[in-house]
């Protein structure tokens, strides 16, 4: 018996379907992209339920005439491709006439759809692409595309959906870059019965960047405009090299406003930013390259996320230049026209709660002011609160970071006084010795800071032993125990006094909402104030004076990485991370009383012997190495 044999006409659409839609936010790309091709400037879309239940998208494009309707839904129908040269030369998103027949075959579609010769509008219904229903309906001109039940005739594909709340946030992800790609159109999402995106569709790229990555980003953008020879023209905006980011996640590059995934985009903008940046730090730009239809071919992947250049190296070429240009210019800050300064303004940043704090109780005294004749503190926190530098004209306020207590001690008289003992010890560390009685516990005799090397390594000498300490990987292990330990001691966490405002990106925005206890973990409480915003409440005592933007970024950079599920090992790197920003640099000189601090931490706790990555931190020679070193001995 034959076995070979040719699948029904539904079969082989729902087959079809699965190349083009896998889940709601592909169908909202698909409708979006059609409103855009048909000329819309006003596009909003409304999802409920993560869109699986319903999504809407209406636009106010050129409508679709009532004879058209039914082929619109046939495979391979479109207004868009005529003749196999057209291919050649596509400047419209859409062209293989798959999108509509596709969604339909995996869910039930209604159109309300009016053109604007037609006095009375069309409503056209199908369900799982069997049985339609035409019937008129007075409508605006454009199209409305309602869509209920996604793929509830497979099974198998709604299995793979993410929570409602995952799938809502890849539609929110897809209209931020639809929005930025189109500022000329006025996109609005609507998520179950909340707006959560507005932009006003005035043609301004970087007012769309404000909205959709924050103020604080915007107002790190430069301007970058240039038409190279070779007929690419690129447009956008680049970030300032001093706001680099720890991933790639915010460099968006749109080709003839097609968003696009390229890695020869993002290889020419970081060559732009060679020695402006440290190694594993990245710019953020947010790109349009205008490229002659024929040079590009977008009809190599099925999402049509990948295009193909007919030539890689002018495209390089020229997104590198407008780069480097850009970064020149602003880096001639006198030459800059009125117009870009006023956009890199402070005005974007909102100063609202600083007015709050102006009025709020003086903070307790802290270590910072100790007086000068006190002996150095421990590394250990001294002050119960935060102070707050509380000058209004000034920047705005910041927890001054407790660790390092630097008493105006000269380091000249500091170093005649050998040092005997560390002050009272914290909880988890070892006693050591009373100045009065070295003698009397020979195991830890007194030691000393000689001095720092290369302002990296302190050098100590404890009797017949003289200790290198790497002072940042000393206090990178210590920082990295304290937060492991977290909430084990009284006091290692601290409610700010004005809860701090952190805004970013959209997408990092939405991944930290729907995984608050990654931040828990960090010791970092935070609610989601609402439009990108985390409100943080309270911190680890010694992430204090760090950047929670940038902490909140990489956690959030993070759970992208890791498909959102953060594995032990993950957790670990962010820990290590965060210790890593709290502790001293090296290659920066240190006052002596913080070389001390250091050194009786490190001594006094032999927890303190490797990094978090494994590098040594303490490395000992005795007094008989030395001299074996030098042929005294033996
Ligand atoms: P494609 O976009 O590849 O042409 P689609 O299946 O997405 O194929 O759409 C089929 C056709 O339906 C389009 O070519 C267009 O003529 C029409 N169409 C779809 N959506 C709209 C819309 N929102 N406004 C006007 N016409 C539309
Ligand atoms: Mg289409």
């Amino acid at each position: 018996m034959a076995k070979i044999r040719i699948l029904p006409q539904q079969v082989a659409e729902m087959i079809a379907a699965g190349e083009v839609i896998d889940r709601p936010a592909s169908i909202v790309k698909e409708l979006v992209e059609n409103a855009l091709d048909a000329g819309a400037t006003r596009i909003a879309v409304e999802v409920r339920a993560g869109g699986v239940g319903y999504l809407r998208v209406t636009d106010n494009g050129c409508g679709i005439d009532r004879e058209d309707l039914p082929n619109a839904f046939v495979r391979h129908a479109t207004s868009k491709v005529r003749t196999a040269r057209d291919l050649e030369a596509i400047g419209t998103l859409g062209f293989r006439g798959e999108a509509l027949p596709s969604i339909a075959a995996v869910s039930r579609v209604t159109v309300t759809t009016r053109t604007a010769d037609s006095p009375v509008g069309s409503c056209y219904t199908l369900s799982g692409g069997g049985e339609a229903e035409l019937t008129d309906i007075g409508c605006p001109v454009g199209t409305s595309f309602e869509v209920r039940d996604v793929f509830y005739n497979t099974p198998a594909r709604m299995k793979f959906l993410k929570k409602d709340q995952t799938e809502a946030n890849a539609v929110a992800t897809l209209l931020d870059r639809l929005a930025l790609a189109n500022p000329s159109v006025a996109f609005e999402l609507i998520r179950d019965g909340r707006r959560t995106l507005q932009t006003s569709g005035d043609g301004d790229l970087l007012a769309a960047i404000r909205i959709v990555c924050g103020g604080e980003v915007a107002a790190q953008m430069i301007p970058v405009r240039s038409q190279a020879p070779g007929g690419v023209a690129v447009e956008g905006y680049i970030s300032l090299p001093r706001t680099s980011r720890t991933s790639r996640t915010l460099q968006i590059f749109f080709v003839n406003t097609r968003y696009v995934r390229s890695r020869t985009c993002a290889a020419a903008v970081e060559d732009a930013y060679k020695n402006r940046l440290m190694v594993g730090r990245f710019p953020a730009c947010v790109l349009n390259l205008t490229v002659d239809t024929s040079l590009v071919d977008v009809n190599v992947h099925p999402a049509k996320l990948e295009v193909r250049f007919s030539s890689e190296r002018d495209i390089y070429g020229a997104v590198n230049l407008a780069c480097l240009e850009a970064l020149a210019a602003a880096e001639r800050p006198r030459e800059v026209p009125k117009k870009r300064l006023t956009m890199l303004s402070l005005d974007d940043f909102d100063y609202s709660d600083q007015q709050t704090r102006i009025g709020a109780p003086a903070a307790p005294a802290a270590a910072a002011e100790k007086p000068a004749a006190e002996p150095p503190a421990s590394l250990q926190p001294v002050a119960p609160a935060p102070t707050v530098l509380r000058a209004a004209d000034e920047a705005p306020p910041l927890p001054v970071r407790p660790a390092y207590p630097r008493p105006a001690v000269s380091a000249d008289i500091e170093r005649t006084k050998p040092r005997t003992a560390p002050p009272a010890p914290p909880a988890r560390r070892e006693i050591t010795p009373p100045p009065s009685e070295p003698v009397s516990e020979p195991e830890t005799p007194a030691w000393h800071v000689i001095g720092e090397l290369f302002d990296t390594y302190i050098l100590v000498q404890q009797g017949e032993q003289f200790h290198l300490i790497d002072k940042h990987a000393a206090h990178e292990r210590h920082n990295y125990n304290r937060l492991r330990h977290l909430g084990e001691e009284p006091g290692d966490r601290q409610l700010l006094l004005t809860p701090q405002a952190v805004t970013l990106p959209r997408e990092e925005y939405f991944v930290l909402c729907e995984h608050p206890e990654v931040l828990e973990k960090l010791g970092i409480t935070a609610e989601d104030f609402g439009e990108g915003t985390l409100l943080v409440r309270e911190i680890p005592m010694l992430l204090d004076g760090c950047s929670l933007q940038d902490i909140l970024s990489e956690a959030a950079e993070k759970l992208m990485q890791n498909r959102r599920n953060l594995t032990p090992s993950a957790m670990d790197e962010l820990l290590y991370s965060c210790a890593c920003r709290a502790s001293v640099m090296a290659g920066k000189k240190s006052a002596l009383p913080e070389l001390a601090a250091l050194a009786d931490l490190v001594l006094g706790d032999e927890q303190i012997r490797f990094c978090p990555h494994g590098r040594p931190a303490l490395v000992t020679l005795s007094r008989r190495d030395i001299e074996k070193m030098f042929g005294r001995l033996g």
